[in-house]
């Protein structure tokens, strides 16, 4: 049984308690976390706080800030072989998928440490010929992360790389559900050389550590990702210290296919988009709105991909999708499906959980065309399952995929490029991928609107938005000051 402990002010720690966290794969206890309730939130915060106003901090110039940033993505890039098969055991994502994916978020770390003495303040032509004004850019501050146990790493990095490019100091929170991961992390992190206190980890429970996390008075920002009701604890929270929030929440994403596509690449696309991390990311292109001309063929090869995917154990590299993270989560695919099946909608493959031990889910197909209320179509929910409905014109299609109050991702395949370029303009969500679907970078911002939330992580604005300006005025005249009563 491995012991993991929590992050606080350079030190590892054992929690207020502990808890059990569970193989995915297998359904065993197969390690216990540190529980953080308030003592231990206070102390996170307090050592990021203290951290955040030290000299060895706060006095650091950006490019020592971007140094040891470029360290932490050599290490991360050194130990992602391990971070991976940790990341896989406790959430049972399989070791393709989560090998790639850690091994990518050290690019994440290089390109906010880069960009560390590049965010750069600006000088204003006032209206006044006696006065030099100009904008600092300064950090935030204290920031509160809250992140999900799907692809946390990821979710961490693109929180922690432009936060401390910034010079903010950070509590990150991890889930519950697979802290294992971000606990390892922390002791890559700690080899890094940062300041005691600048990143601290901790894990536990909503109510009891995301709560009196969010809500800290010492807290300035929190840059939460998880599911909408949680997100309005979230905002509700920080109406005890007025802290801002960025919101990445979920995803009812459209994926739409248009008659001309190639539909080889549409189909792999689509595999890509809701069987891939078994549907558990909030990108997944979860709504297939198919063009009727091509709708019979286009699901017949689908179903032949569907079948043939490889389900197993997620530590084997020829393993396609593993188990679902956890138990709660098949029955809430199972309820889904059996109540969208009650209203009309009929399954096209699988549909419900398989007979092995293990959260295992087989990839499902359901057709809601004549039902368009069906749950599966309008509720969010982690699994891989696909939602499909048919169309006749362009304007049907696009009507289809806005019908959501979700607004994150979304998907278009057409060899038409004027087509393309309407659709572009007229899709309501934060990402649109043409003849692509699922590519991320450090380098392009990813967020949504709507129920998807707000705030933009990677790219330049995410460490922008992890500063606030500072206006300094510098009168240049030795006149003495004017009529004192008088605001000019
Ligand atoms: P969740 O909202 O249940 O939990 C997310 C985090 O919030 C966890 O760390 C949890 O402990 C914490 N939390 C719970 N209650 C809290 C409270 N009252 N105060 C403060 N923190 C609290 O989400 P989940 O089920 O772990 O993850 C799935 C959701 O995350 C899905 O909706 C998914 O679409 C979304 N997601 C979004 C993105 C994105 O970038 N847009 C990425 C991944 C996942």
């Amino acid at each position: 049984m491995q012991h993991f402990q929590h992050y606080i002010g350079g030190r590892f720690a054992n929690g207020a308690a502990q808890f059990p966290s569970t193989d995915p794969a297998t359904g065993e206890i197969w390690a216990m976390m540190p529980e953080a309730r308030e003592a231990d939130v206070n102390a996170a915060v307090d050592a990021a706080h203290s951290a955040f106003v030290s000299p060895e901090w706060a006095d650091m110039t950006a490019t020592g800030r971007g140094k040891l940033l470029q360290r932490l993505a050599d290490l991360v890039a050194e130990n992602a072989p391990k971070l991976a098969q940790l990341e896989t055991r406790d959430t049972g994502k399989i070791i393709r998928e989560t090998s790639a994916q850690i091994a990518y978020v050290a690019d994440y770390y290089r390109y906010y440490a880069g960009l560390a003495d590049k965010i750069e303040g600006a000088h204003l032509p006032i209206d006044k010929p006696d006065m030099e004004v100009w904008l600092r850019r300064e950090p935030v501050g204290v920031v509160a992360a809250v992140v999900p146990w799907n692809s946390q790493l990821f979710l961490s990095a693109v929180k922690i790389g432009p936060a401390l490019a910034a010079g903010c100091c950070v509590v990150l929170k991890v889930s519950e559900q697979a802290p294992a991961p971000m606990l390892e992390f922390a002791r890559i992190f700690d080899q890094a050389g940062f300041p005691p206190g600048v990143l601290n980890i901790i894990t536990g429970f909503g109510p009891t550590c995301g709560s009196v996390l969010t809500s800290h008075p010492k807290v300035d920002h929190v840059a939460f990702t998880g599911g909408p009701e949680t997100a309005r604890h979230i905002v509700r929270n920080s109406a005890e210290n007025l802290a801002s929030t960025s919101l990445e929440l979920g995803g009812k994403s459209p994926f739409i296919v248009f008659e001309d596509a190639d539909i080889e690449s549409a189909v792999n696309a689509q595999v890509s988009g809701i069987f891939a991390a078994s549907g558990q990311s909030c990108v997944a292109g979860s709504r297939l709105i198919i063009s009727n001309k091509i709708k019979d063929a286009f699901l017949t090869r689908l179903k032949e991909k569907a079948e043939a995917v490889i389900i197993g154990d997620p530590n084997d590299m020829a393993t396609e999708i593993g188990p679902l993270c956890t138990q709660a989560q098949i029955q809430t695919a199972t309820d889904i499906i059996a109540a969208s099946e009650n209203a009309g909608a009929s399954v096209i493959t699988g549909g419900r959980p398989v007979a092995i031990r293990g959260n295992y889910f087989p990839p499902t197909i359901i057709d809601c065309s004549d039902t368009p209320d069906a749950p599966c179509l309008t509720q969010e929910f982690f699994g891989p399952v696909l939602s499909v409905v048919g169309f006749d014109t362009e304007a049907d299609a696009l009507r289809i995929a806005n019908d959501t109050a979700y607004g994150l991702a979304s998907g278009v395949f057409t060899r038409d490029l004027t087509r393309a370029h309407r659709m572009i303009r007229k899709i309501r969500a934060g990402i649109v991928w043409i003849n692509t679907y699922r590519a991320v970078s450090p380098i392009a911002p990813f967020g949504g609107h709507g129920l998807s939330g707000h705030g933009r992580e990677g790219g330049i604005q995410a460490a922008l938005d992890y500063t606030k300006v500072k206006t300094v005025w510098l009168r240049t005249s030795d006149a003495p000051i004017p009529d004192p009563f008088i605001m000019r």
